[in-house]
């Protein structure tokens, strides 16, 4: 392995070289039969009502995929991440969008790492089962956006109770959400030593909640993101994940986990992109032959393949380091940062590839073009990603 530079400890490229897992090729061809039954006009009706897609997100409860990555004691399939990042990967190279549920894989992970043992028992079998969804997220603010030690919402104790006040914004999928697991501030920023303190972890039942509004906001893409705005709202006590204060390293611990995830969704996309615009370009005869032999058209779609291989190979590395339980930060990072890249330079090459029709909704290359742009800024924006290359890896000034 190249070691060209003097990489700080702890930096995952001067790791010993992790053998990649398996393909899960069994995996991926159940998840492409399930979602062959959800072609793009089940996606375009949705995408034009902003519906939600329920019936998609029953199938792939039902065979067990959301819960891949719940421990088998707790009712789940006991799955490695590379196994969940299979599945995604397929969902959306098959055109589907795992948006719509792909938290319920991977958020009850600080449930399993941080919880007590009433917790986890408590919710994990429900939500391996479906029963419970917990994929709402409540981090980010209006005020604050990325710079997330400085959120406002802040929860109070009152005897065997807190009390919350704020408000959050982006809380994607909350009416589709029985739980939220919510980031507020336990300690007022001024009275902390550093802005880390002070954070806490809860997961809120919000069927049971009162002083909970939740406002859907219209996107580009169908989102079922929202607003949420806490009055006065009395969680019970044992609400609190782990321990009070500690909740801004509980929810970095997850950070790997769905940047893995997410850059395998993007994986998937590029594939998509490609696999549609390659045979378009060898079906559509344009000055007598097929646009495809054009090196104008072809070699944009041959550099979007070479570019998402490359970048499946870091989610794999990544993936790898993760299950070994080696330090996955840089490698998760990149992987998400050049999975995303590699999603949008095939959207890009997708739409010049198609012509006019990559406008016309009923090839869905402009459906899936709004949807791949998002994770050039969700979960966390590139500039994040490259700020923490830049800092944590290299060793550069801090910009924040
Ligand atoms: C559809 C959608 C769904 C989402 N779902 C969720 C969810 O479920 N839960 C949740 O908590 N959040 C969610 N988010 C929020 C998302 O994580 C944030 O939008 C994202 O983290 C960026 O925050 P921001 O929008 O406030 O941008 P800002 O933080 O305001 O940043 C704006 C721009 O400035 C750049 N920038 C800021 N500071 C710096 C700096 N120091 N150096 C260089 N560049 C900088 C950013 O990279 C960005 O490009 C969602 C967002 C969208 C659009």
């Amino acid at each position: 392995m190249d070691n060209f530079i003097d990489l700080p400890s702890g930096d995952d490229l001067v790791n010993p070289v992790i053998p990649l897992r398996e393909n899960f090729s069994e995996i991926r061809g159940a998840v492409r039969a399930l979602c062959a039954k959800f072609p793009g006009s089940y996606w375009r009706e949705k995408d034009q009502e902003r519906g939600y897609p329920e019936e998609f997100v029953s199938a792939l409860t039902a065979a067990g995929y959301l819960g891949a990555l719940i421990p088998e004691q707790y009712g789940g399939s006991g799955l490695p991440i590379s196994a969940a990042s299979a599945i995604l990967e397929e969902v959306h190279r098959a055109g589907c969008n795992g948006a719509a549920c792909h938290a319920q894989m991977y958020m009850m992970g600080t449930v399993l790492r941080h919880g007590s043992p009433q917790q986890k028992q408590k919710f994990l079998p429900e939500i391996a089962s479906g029963d419970l969804r917990l994929q709402a997220f409540g981090v980010t603010e209006p005020n604050t956006g990325s710079d997330t030690t400085r959120l406002r919402t802040l929860a109070i104790r009152d005897g065997n109770e807190y009390v919350v006040n704020g408000q959050k914004i982006w809380t994607s999928r909350a009416e589709y959400s029985d739980l939220l697991l919510l980031l507020a501030r336990t300690t007022p920023l001024e009275e902390t030593q550093s802005r880390r303190e002070g954070l806490s972890v809860f997961l809120v039942d919000m069927r049971s909640v009162e002083g909970l509004e939740i406002r859907p906001i219209r996107t580009m893409i169908n989102h079922a993101t929202t607003e949420l705005f806490f009055t006065d709202m009395r969680i019970p006590a044992d609400s609190l994940i782990g321990e009070e204060g500690q909740g801004f390293s509980y929810i970095l611990d997850g950070m790997n986990a769905e940047r893995i995830l997410i850059g395998s969704e993007s994986i998937g996309d590029a594939r998509f992109f490609i696999e549609r615009a390659t045979q378009y370009a060898k079906d559509r005869d344009i000055f007598g032959g097929p646009i495809g032999k054009n090196q104008g058209i072809q070699f944009p779609i041959a550099r979007a393949y070479a570019n998402m291989a490359a970048a499946r190979l870091m989610v794999f590395k990544a993936a790898a380091l993760f299950e070994a339980g080696e330090a996955a930060g840089p490698s998760a990072n990149m992987a998400k940062l050049l999975a995303g890249d590699a999603a949008w330079e095939a959207a890009d090459m997708c739409m010049q590839t198609f012509g006019g029709f990559g406008f016309a909704e009923e090839y869905d290359i402009e459906r899936k073009f709004r949807e791949s742009r998002l994770y050039q800024i969700a979960p966390i924006s590139t500039n994040m990603i490259l700020g923490y290359i830049g800092q944590h890896v290299l060793g550069l000034p801090r910009s924040y």
